[in-house]
């Protein structure tokens, strides 16, 4: 019967290193062997050519190496990349690259599907497959870097949690990516380059503030008010705007970092002065700003973007109560990889 082959890029480099030395081997194989995995990007054991041919058999014989290939990739007419990724058991996740004149930036998925059901998102079709392990994390920012290098030149500069999933119910698995990122062996990314955008689970952003981490944190708000946020974000009922504002009051007192709020605005829903009266409200809490995001429509109609009034109402309010708000352009609409639009399409 043949055991199932454990994915070496689960271990730690010191488990690495325990596994050499039970193996009666010296500790330093285990750094040799990581830096093939991560610094060098090996997808089979043979690459790793400064290890012996028997020590290469014998890391066969125990491990598999589990990487993404991206399957298909699109590119938009304004520059945005889109990979559909194969994960080892068949699975497809998208991630996408924004360029711009200053920047690069990938966006992510950190989940197969989504645990979560706003009704304006084409993810939320997509039953939650499973949660991506920090190695399928990792890929999708190497293989954006490398699109980075060959199409404009520089390496990434940017990484926002923002594709499929809701990256804090795959928590520990997008911190270990994050360690992996931003370490030396990785890709030595500043965690300041780095934004995980949830769309509000309130015990996991204590969390992360208990856990002082250095990246930044958005958070999809899109309503101040309960009735409102509920009727198109309907894990609202379970994690109401009471409870997430303290979350965030909390990880401000912890962490001292502003808070970025995402905010969609659509006719009918959420476009009334009585909708940003509340939003300033709550960006009272906690020192914030408001990234306001164009509406890419997913297919049924349902929801559709505000006219350019009520924007404009929006950022003028805003800026009356000295809150810094940014419009964002949706980028790669053409392409379905817009925000929201991520949905195993292509
Ligand atoms: S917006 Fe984010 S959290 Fe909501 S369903 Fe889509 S992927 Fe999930």
């Amino acid at each position: 019967m043949e055991t199932t082959k454990k994915d070496i890029r689960a271990l730690t480099k010191e488990q690495l290193r325990e596994f050499f030395v039970a193996q009666g081997d010296q500790e330093f194989r285990g750094n040799q062997v990581y830096e093939w995995l991560w610094s060098k990007g090996a997808h089979k054991f043979e690459d790793m050519t400064n290890i012996s041919k028997d020590t290469r058999q014998m890391l066969q014989d125990h491990f598999v190496i589990n990487h993404i290939e991206v399957d298909q990739m699109q590119r938009s007419n304004d520059g945005t990349v889109k990979n559909a990724v194969r994960l080892h058991d068949g699975l497809i996740v998208e991630s996408v690259l924004i360029p711009t004149s200053k920047r690069t930036t990938a966006c992510v998925s950190s989940q197969v599907g989504c645990s979560l059901d706003c009704k304006f998102c084409a993810t939320s079709r997509l039953k939650r497959m499973r949660n991506l392990n920090p190695d399928e994390i990792f890929d999708q920012v190497v293989a954006i870097d490398k699109e980075s290098k060959l199409y404009f030149n520089r390496p990434l500069s940017n990484i926002v949690f923002m594709g499929m999933g809701e990256p804090l119910m795959n928590y520990n698995n997008v911190l270990k990516a994050i360690e992996k990122i931003t370490s030396p062996e990785g890709l030595g990314m500043s965690p300041k380059r780095i934004i995980v955008s949830t769309s509000g689970v309130p015990k996991m952003i204590k969390k992360m503030a208990d856990d002082e981490v250095k990246f930044g944190l958005a958070v999809s708000l899109h309503s101040a008010i309960d009735e409102v946020r509920t009727s198109i974000m309907p894990f609202n009922a379970t994690f109401p705007l009471a409870d997430l504002r303290e979350a965030l009051e909390y990880w401000y007192a912890k962490t001292k970092n502003t808070i970025t709020y995402e905010y969609v605005v659509w006719e009918g829903i959420n476009d009334s002065k009585k909708d940003v009266e509340a939003l300033i409200q709550f960006c009272k809490f906690a020192p914030s700003k408001v990234n306001l995001i164009e509406y890419n429509p997913i297919d049924d109609g349902q929801f559709q973007q505000a006219s350019n009034a009520a924007i404009e109402m929006y950022i003028s309010m805003l800026e009356a109560s000295n809150i810094t708000v940014t419009v964002r352009r949706s980028r790669g609409k053409d392409i379905d990889a817009a925000c929201g639009q991520l949905a195993n399409k292509s």
